[in-house]
This record gives structure tokens, C-alpha cells and sequence, in this order.
């Protein structure tokens, strides 16, 4: 999970529009927050296709899009197309947060509160840093979910062992020529945009380079060869804002 900046209210949703809807859920019961103009893809722009919660992409876990009533339909109806209420969400979260009552026991929205301040990773499992980070973690219950908590694993794997090769690369005797560290400056720069907020599991991610030995040693390495520029460090500064460490 990483901390998401909400857009402004789509302009086509206007609170006549909201009204109505209301009065239809409370009467029917039915969905309506996909007859809101412009919310669903404004809320997928917001968290660049990705479940709010996981992080997972919402095209690669669901079928039709899902949306979740941050305070729940049934802890409010009334809240059912409040615009600051909804999140893009997989169907895994969705469900497993239910109808969890934010209002008598918070989580964490992740576009009012930086998970970061709450959440760690570590040896493949999300844990809780304080009673908010553990109320969300017990709500959100991740761990239900082996097939993506194997999938978030995998790709931390996948970082680990291209940082190593990275490492022994910087290690190698003789250094490194000209053109090897400019090839060794793009592939950090590649492995650093797999933390980025557009990729997925983009918090896992980031905590794994950070948290390696082996990123350390790459960055110190081009550092001393005046190859560590601007471009890298934004990278860094990014995946530090995601990291749960
Ligand atoms: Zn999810």
C-alpha cells in the first residue's frame, strides 16, 4: 500500500447527480456508484489502475471494475457515491474488507494516512507498526490471499537477485569500462522504476532495493565513479516515500 493524493471531485458529478443516486441505492439497494460520472476513471487514474489496498493491478485480479465503499454501504448508505469515500479496489480486498466498520475500528485510507507510517514488510509478510497499521492489516487480511502474497514475494525476489548480479558487477575485476558503468547506471535506474508508483506492489518493492546489501553497495560504487546523478536519486527519494520499512 502506498499513500494516494485524491483528485478533485470529477466535474460531470454534480451533487444533483449524487442526490439522485442515493435515493436510488436506499430504495432499491442496488449498485449506482458506476452510473457517477467520470468516478471510476478518475479513481483508477488515482491509483494508476492498481487495487488502493494490495496494490495488485486491478486489470490482472478482476473482471468487471470494483470500487470500495471506504465506510462501509451498510455502516452508511448514505455515503454509498461520496466521492472521498471510494476507492479502486481488486475484488480479493474487496471482499475480504467487507463490511468491516472503519468508523468503530479505523484502517488506514491510504489517501488521508501515508501507509508508511504504519506498515513494515518483511520476509514476505506485511506487519503492523502501530495499532492502526494492525487494525488495517487484521481487516485487509492480505495473508488469506497466498496467491498474492507469492506473487508480492516473487517480485521482491526478482529485485534481490538482479541487485546481486548488480553487485558482483560492481565488485568485478578489472572495474568495470566506460560502457559497462554506463550500462550498470541504467539497470539500477530499470530495477528503481519497478518501485515506482505506477508498478505493482510498488511498496514491497521498494522496501526490498532499499533494504538490500547489495543496492548499497551498487550505489556507493557509482557514486565514487561520479555516475550516481539526479535522475538516480529522484528514483531513490521515490521508492523511500513507498518503502515499509
Ligand atoms: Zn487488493
Amino acid at each position: 500500500m502506498i499513500k494516494l493524493e485524491r483528485p478533485n471531485r470529477p466535474v460531470a458529478f454534480t451533487a444533483a447527480i449524487e442526490h439522485a443516486l442515493i435515493a436510488i441505492y436506499l430504495e432499491s439497494n442496488k449498485p449506482v456508484w458506476h452510473d457517477a460520472p467520470g468516478v471510476v476513471d478518475a479513481l483508477r487514474t488515482m491509483s494508476r489502475e492498481k487495487c488502493a489496498y494490495c496494490e495488485a493491478s486491478i486489470a490482472e485480479r478482476n473482471t468487471p471494475s470494483e470500487i470500495d465503499h471506504f465506510v462501509s454501504k451498510d455502516n452508511d448508505p448514505t455515503r454509498v457515491v461520496e466521492w472521498t469515500n471510494l476507492l479502486p479496489c481488486c475484488r480479493g480486498c474487496n471482499s475480504r474488507k467487507g463490511t468491516h466498520d472503519v468508523l468503530a475500528e479505523p484502517i488506514i485510507n491510504p489517501c488521508d494516512i501515508d501507509p508508511k507510517q504504519h506498515l513494515l514488510y518483511a520476509d514476505g509478510y506485511f506487519r503492523p507498526k502501530t495499532a492502526l497499521g494492525k487494525t488495517t492489516l487484521r481487516a485487509l487480511d492480505f495473508t488469506l490471499d497466498r496467491k498474492l502474497m507469492r506473487a508480492i514475494y516473487e517480485l521482491t525476489l526478482q529485485a534481490n537477485n538482479r541487485l546481486e548480479e548488480l553487485a558482483e558487477k560492481a565488485a568485478a575485476e578489472p572495474p568495470p569500462t566506460k560502457g559497462n558503468l554506463t550500462r550498470l547506471r541504467n539497470r539500477i535506474a530499470a530495477l528503481m522504476e519497478d518501485g515506482q508508483a505506477k508498478e505493482k506492489f510498488a511498496a514491497a518493492v521498494s522496501t526490498a532495493i532499499l533494504r538490500s546489501p547489495d543496492y548499497v553497495t551498487v550505489k556507493a560504487f557509482l557514486q565514487q565513479a561520479d555516475r550516481w546523478d539526479a535522475e538516480l536519486q529522484n528514483l531513490e527519494d521515490t521508492l523511500q516515500s513507498h518503502a515499509l520499512l
